[in-house]
Formats: C-alpha cells, sequence, structure tokens
C-alpha cells in the first residue's frame, strides 16, 4: 500500500466491558499511528445487544457486507446468554462473522510481562487452534450442527477433521514458527481418537515435512496440560484442532498472566478480526474496571496480520509501539484490579498514550 494511503478498520463495540476495552483500544491506535507514521480510518458497525434494540437484530446485514470492505475489524466480547428471544437462539454473532468470512485460524499468543502475573516467567508461546472443525456445533462449517438428542437422555456430539482444514492450519503454525524460535508442537490424543486425531496428527506430520528447518514434537493433549503448566516458557508454537486448542489457550493464557492480557486474532485468507481472548465480563461492565490489554494486544496482532498481507513495515512499527507502550505501563505498577492494581480502565489507557507519547 502506498505511503499515505489510510487503512479502513471496522470497529464493533459488543456487549458487556465490550464499549469500553474497544473504545481504549482505538485510542491506542490512533496514537501509535500519529507517532509511527500510518493512517487508519476506523469506523464503527452495528452488533450486539445494542444493535438488537437499533436495528433488531444482534448481528444487522449491513454489518458483514461493511465488513468485506474493510482491511481488518476490532471485535468486543458478545454476551448473548443476555439477549432475549428468539435472538439468543440463533448463532452467536462473533460465531457468525468468523462463519461468514471462514476465519479458520486463532492464533492466540501466550507472552509474559512484567507486572502481568505469570506463572511460569518468560513464557513466549502461540497456540494455533484450527477454529472451523472438531466437535463445535457451531463453528461447523460442514454439518451445521454437530450435536443431537436421538431420545431426551442420549446427547451425541460428531467433531469432523478434515485434510483440507488441517493442511491449512498446519502451514499457519509452522510458517509463524519460522519468523518465531522455529519449534512446533502438535497437539492430539491419536491414541483414543484414533481417526479424527489420528487425521490431525499424521497431516500435521506431512505439513511439518515441508518445513525441514523447523523442530517438531507431538503430545497428547492431556500430557500438554502437564507441560505447559509447568515449562510453558519452552514452548513455541503449540497447534491443535478446535476443541484443544481451546482449552489450551486459556490454559496457557494463565500460564502467561491472566485472561485480561490474553490478546486473540481469527483469521481467514483474505479478512482478519481482532479480539480478546477473555468474555464480555458483565460482572465489571460499564464501571471503568475492565482490563484493555487484550484488545489492545490484539489490534497490534492485526497490524502484524495486515502487514503480511501489504508488505507495509510502517504497521510493524506501530504494532511495536503499542506493545512497548503496554509493557512499559505495566512494569511501572500501572495495572488495573484484575492484576493487583488500581488502575481504571481509563487510567491505565492514558497511561499508554503517554508512554506512546513519550516514546516508550
Ligand atoms: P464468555 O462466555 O463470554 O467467554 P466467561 O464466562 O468465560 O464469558 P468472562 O467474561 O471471560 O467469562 O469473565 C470471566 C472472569 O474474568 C469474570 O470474573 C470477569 O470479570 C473477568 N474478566 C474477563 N475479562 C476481563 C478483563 N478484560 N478485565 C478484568 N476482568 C476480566
Ligand atoms: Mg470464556
Amino acid at each position: 500500500m502506498s505511503a499515505g494511503k489510510a487503512y479502513r478498520l471496522g470497529v464493533l463495540h459488543g456487549d458487556g466491558i465490550g464499549p469500553e476495552i474497544v473504545t481504549a483500544a482505538v485510542a491506542v491506535l490512533e496514537e501509535a499511528a500519529s507517532s509511527g507514521g500510518a493512517e487508519f480510518e476506523c469506523s464503527e458497525l452495528p452488533l450486539g445487544r445494542a444493535a438488537i434494540d437499533t436495528h433488531g437484530s444482534a448481528l444487522p446485514e449491513e454489518t458483514p457486507a461493511a465488513l468485506a470492505g474493510v482491511d481488518g475489524w476490532l471485535l468486543g466480547p458478545h454476551d448473548s446468554v443476555s439477549y432475549p428471544e428468539p435472538h439468543r437462539s440463533r448463532l452467536n454473532p462473533s460465531g457468525a462473522i468468523r462463519k461468514h468470512f471462514d476465519l479458520f485460524a486463532n492464533i492466540r499468543p501466550a507472552r509474559a510481562f512484567p507486572g502481568g502475573h505469570a506463572l511460569v516467567g518468560n513464557t513466549d508461546l502461540v497456540m494455533v487452534r484450527e477454529n472451523t472443525e472438531g466437535f463445535y456445533a457451531d463453528r461447523n462449517t460442514f454439518a451445521g450442527s454437530g450435536e443431537m438428542m436421538p431420545t431426551p437422555d442420549i446427547a451425541i456430539a460428531h467433531g469432523i477433521i478434515t485434510r483440507a482444514g488441517t493442511t491449512r492450519i498446519a502451514h499457519e503454525a509452522f510458517r509463524l514458527a519460522a519468523t518465531r524460535r522455529k519449534h512446533v508442537t502438535i497437539v492430539h490424543k491419536a491414541n483414543v481418537l484414533r481417526l479424527t486425531s489420528g487425521l490431525f496428527r499424521d497431516v500435521c506430520r506431512e505439513v511439518a515435512a515441508e518445513y525441514p528447518d523447523i523442530e517438531v514434537d507431538e503430545l497428547h493433549v492431556d500430557a500438554a496440560t502437564v507441560h505447559l503448566v509447568r515449562r510453558g516458557d519452552q514452548f513455541d508454537v503449540l497447534v491443535a484442532e478446535n476443541l484443544f486448542g481451546d482449552i489450551l489457550s486459556d490454559l496457557a493464557g494463565e500460564v502467561a498472566g491472566s485472561l485480561g492480557i490474553a490478546p486473540s486474532l481469527n483469521a481467514g485468507e483474505s479478512h482478519a478480526m481482532a479480539q480478546a481472548a477473555h468474555g464480555s465480563a458483565p460482572d465489571i461492565a460499564g464501571r471503568d474496571l475492565a482490563n484493555p490489554v487484550a484488545m489492545i494486544l490484539s489490534t497490534a496482532m492485526l497490524l502484524r496480520w495486515l502487514c503480511g498481507r501489504h508488505d507495509d513495515t510502517r504497521l510493524l512499527d506501530v504494532a511495536d509501539r503499542i506493545e512497548r507502550a503496554v509493557e512499559a505501563t505495566a512494569a511501572r505498577g500501572v495495572v488495573t484490579p484484575d492484576l493487583g492494581g488500581t488502575a481504571s480502565t481509563s487510567g491505565f489507557t492514558t497511561s499508554v498514550l503517554e508512554a506512546i507519547r513519550a516514546g516508550a
């Protein structure tokens, strides 16, 4: 992209603490962009509880239509269980967006930093989670619903693993590892789920053969929990199917700090969405208490993904400024109550803006 042209970003506030943390992330992005020489045009789009009132739907048709035309977007958490019927029974808004844009890769880094409450200091890993297959019914691109009850006393879930789905997520993991410490751990349970997890493991091994410079090992998912807690600092990139990746990435997030600092990116072939790993935290919503770090760092991840697409290193510079400022602020002890501090959402954000201006 030529210098001076602005990247267009969608901004979706969501529910609960969503508006507070997304507002913080946009403010930090704009400050870092003005210091780093990149330009962004942010447009707010309706989604969530507020959109039910204004547009009659938690995901009005105009929202995905507008997202198709932007470079990427920031999505706040949603609280779909609080929606009135019939909205509550529908596919949740972020699931629907993930499905619509086939955002098959959920990239969840877990990186410890000073002031971040890590259980295992020096942890710096990335969980690469397949986002469309496995046992998660509402994410399943093939079957619509992955669950059924033939009688009120029997519930059945089916999981789907495909060669195509596993191949693309494995390539994501290996390409990412090539930019890091060149190590991928394949997580599976092929000793029990011989066909599904077995196919996942086998396809990952085949893809691994195309990356001879990258060291590969494997762990059963149960063993992976043990090793993450004991030696989380020795992992680089882990690749897992949907359900295992979901559980392990929450675990890894805690090992590296807390939910409030755990970012994530949902990426497809041509679109990406920054979304904090945590939920809408209704218990603290609207009280200026939420930790905006996860949403801010998710936004930095989106910039790094955009750099890969547009080959514009100004985006890396802006992402670096954001990450440095967050870490410098936390290292000074300015953190929100979930990390044992007394800073408010807005107070923390103001400190991050000052750190960016000071060139942290
Ligand atoms: P969901 O189903 O939407 O993922 P959840 O039940 O997993 O929701 P969260 O909304 O993630 O729950 O919240 C879990 C706990 O962590 C709550 O006590 C919440 O207040 C806290 N929490 C989550 N995110 C943050 C944050 N950014 N800052 C501070 N506390 C948070
Ligand atoms: Mg949750």
